[in-house]
């Protein structure tokens, strides 16, 4: 028998009562239960010295609550609960502990939309699936999205999105109060990585002591710590900022050696020697090393090197190289704006050429996937479109649901109606390596597949992917002629742009998709293209860089092949 306080007894009971609420279980019991917790935690006295005769007597607990109790005390845990943490997935109770979010709620996540942990319910919140979801709405949405939000931050990392809006108003601010000083990021921000610990910052400036009164005056900051040429601050947001001072004249210098990742200055130091202190420009830097300026992405020291050597120094690829956007859901499938929207969003907003339309496959349940018939409706639909939009171009997509075996959730004869096929996997992700590589390459070997969807699944700080062997990915997308999605979403960016180059090699296109859910989904494309440039890829190595004619006679040639 152990002695237990009452308010873990209480919370144990709670807990309790809520997973039998979410397993569905007699009301009576559930509310009886919470109203013993209620009771207990709040009794004057210690209810672990009480023998069941004497907790059975307490106004507010019945005998099977005492039972219950007793239970705890002797073993530590209830059977009852320890059955529904095995019949409960474990991001699932994980959600339970948001704030806000009822057992009742969390059963409509799991059951009614197919969410199995946290990570799944930021990305939902993000594409605002939410909004239609019994008993949510915009507010509670935007409620579970900022406490997911604090939790992730609570760990001290964050989404490169994230950053970007603190990181760009600071700057701003700066500039503003300081408009002579040279002022940069550095750092993981500025090599703009997937995942930022905080944000570092070099000045270039002798008047630290203005400079520390100026950062006092910002509301939007506390400063923790101060050295001579260094000051800690943190953001309201919680992320740390550094402010790196260092003399005017070395401040070229120095934006090289603290932009670069360790194993880039390591390389770097070698080639300069103890040449220099002293540049007018990043380029001059690179100069005395012998090399032709790296872009502040590929300074990571694990290919830039070599592409420098060989003369092969990528152009990266910017937004405005993008001719059309791929991979999109309208309100046919889990979308908020309707397939006209989307499209003339693109065409009067962004200015693009064409957009593709992939809307979930039937298997996707949760997402409102097409039936075979609403597949051929929609078609009708993008026909009538196409020939009132002045030239502008909506393609036939699917965004397939890749099943356990590998194969895609519709027959021959309907993928054949697409003008392209984007292949996903959206469920089942616990997969061994071996495993998640062969249905991934089954997908990839069905003659209909255009492009392989986000090919992990990972969401950043929040879910790994299923793993894979990349090489043998990307060996078949190459083998069968397949371009690997960049997925744009900043939670995403799956492609990991580690292996762009490997793709590339293999003469592997990408394609660089928002999977837009929105009209304002699209300006995901701003991270997708960010990383892309990380992977060091250019606009001749995107599929959507292409023209809408050439474009067109791609998928064509494809069908054909
Ligand atoms: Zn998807
Ligand atoms: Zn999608």
């Amino acid at each position: 028998m152990r002695l237990m306080e009452n308010k873990t007894i209480a919370r144990t009971l709670r807990l309790l009562s809520q997973l039998m609420e979410l397993h569905e279980e007699n009301p009576f019991k559930i509310k009886s239960l919470a109203s013993a917790a209620f009771t207990i935690d709040k009794l004057p006295f210690s209810i672990s010295k009480k023998s069941v005769v004497e907790m059975e007597g307490i106004k507010g607990l019945g005998k099977s609550t005492a039972v219950k109790v007793d239970e705890l005390l002797q073993t530590g845990t209830i059977a009852e609960m320890e059955d529904f943490f095995e019949r409960t997935p474990a991001g699932v109770i994980e959600i339970m502990g948001i704030k806000g979010l009822g057992p009742k709620k969390v059963l409509t996540i799991w059951k009614d939309m197919g969410i199995e942990n946290i990570g799944e319910l930021y990305y939902a919140c993000n594409e605002n699936r939410l909004i239609e979801a019994k008993g949510f709405g915009l507010k509670t949405q935007e409620e579970i999205r900022k406490a997911i939000e604090f939790k992730i931050a609570s760990n001290g990392r964050y989404l490169y999105a994230q950053v970007e809006e603190v990181a760009e108003s600071l700057l701003k601010q700066l500039t503003g109060i300081f408009p002579s000083a040279q002022i940069s990021f550095v750092g993981d921000y500025r090599r703009r990585c997937e995942i930022i610990d905080g944000l570092d910052l070099l000045i270039g400036a002798e008047f630290k002591e203005v400079f520390h009164d100026a950062l006092l005056e910002l509301q939007s900051l506390t400063l923790t710590h101060t050295e001579t040429h260094k000051i800690e601050a943190q953001h309201v947001t919680g992320i740390k900022i550094v402010f790196n001072f260092c003399p005017k004249e070395n401040f070229f210098t120095e934006l090289v050696l603290q932009t670069g990742a360790e194993p880039h200055v390591a390389e770097l130091k070698k080639r300069l020697g103890d040449a220099i202190l002293h540049a007018e420009s990043e380029e001059e830097v690179f100069s005395k090393a012998g090399l032709p300026y790296i872009e502040p992405e590929l300074r990571e020291g694990i290919f830039e090197f070599k592409l420098a050597e060989t003369g092969k120094m990528p152009e990266l690829v910017e937004w405005h190289d993008l001719k059309g956007s791929l991979h999109n859901h309208s309100t046919w499938s889990d979308g908020v704006h309707s397939l006209e929207q989307m499209a003339l969003f693109c065409r009067d907003e962004l200015h693009l050429q064409y957009l593709g339309i992939c809307d979930h496959s039937k298997s996707a349940f949760y997402a409102k996937g097409l039936s075979e018939e609403r597949v051929l409706a929609q078609h009708e639909e993008i026909n009538q479109l196409n020939l009132r939009l002045n030239g502008f171009k909506i393609f036939k997509g699917i965004e397939s649901d890749i099943l356990f075996d590998g194969s895609l959730d519709y027959p021959a004869e309907i993928l054949a109606t697409f003008d392209f096929v984007v292949a996903s996997v959206h469920s089942v992700f616990k997969m061994n390596e071996e495993k998640a590589t062969s249905r991934l390459i089954a997908a990839i070997e069905n003659p209909y597949t255009t492009i392989l969807g986000h090919p992990t699944g990972r969401l950043l700080l929040s879910r790994n992917g299923y793993p894979i062997d990349y090489k043998k990915v990307i060996d078949a997308c190459a083998a069968n002629k397949v371009v690997i999605e960049i997925n744009s979403n900043p939670l995403r960016l799956d492609l990991d742009w580690r292996w762009h180059q490997y793709a590339i090699e293999k003469g592997v296109m990408l394609s660089i998709n928002p999977d837009a859910h929105s009209t304002n989904g699209f300006y995901d494309t701003h991270y997708g293209v960010l990383t892309a440039r990380k992977g060091g890829v250019t606009a001749a190595n995107c599929l959507n860089a292409l023209s809408v004619q050439e474009i067109e006679e791609y998928f064509k040639q494809q069908k054909e092949a």
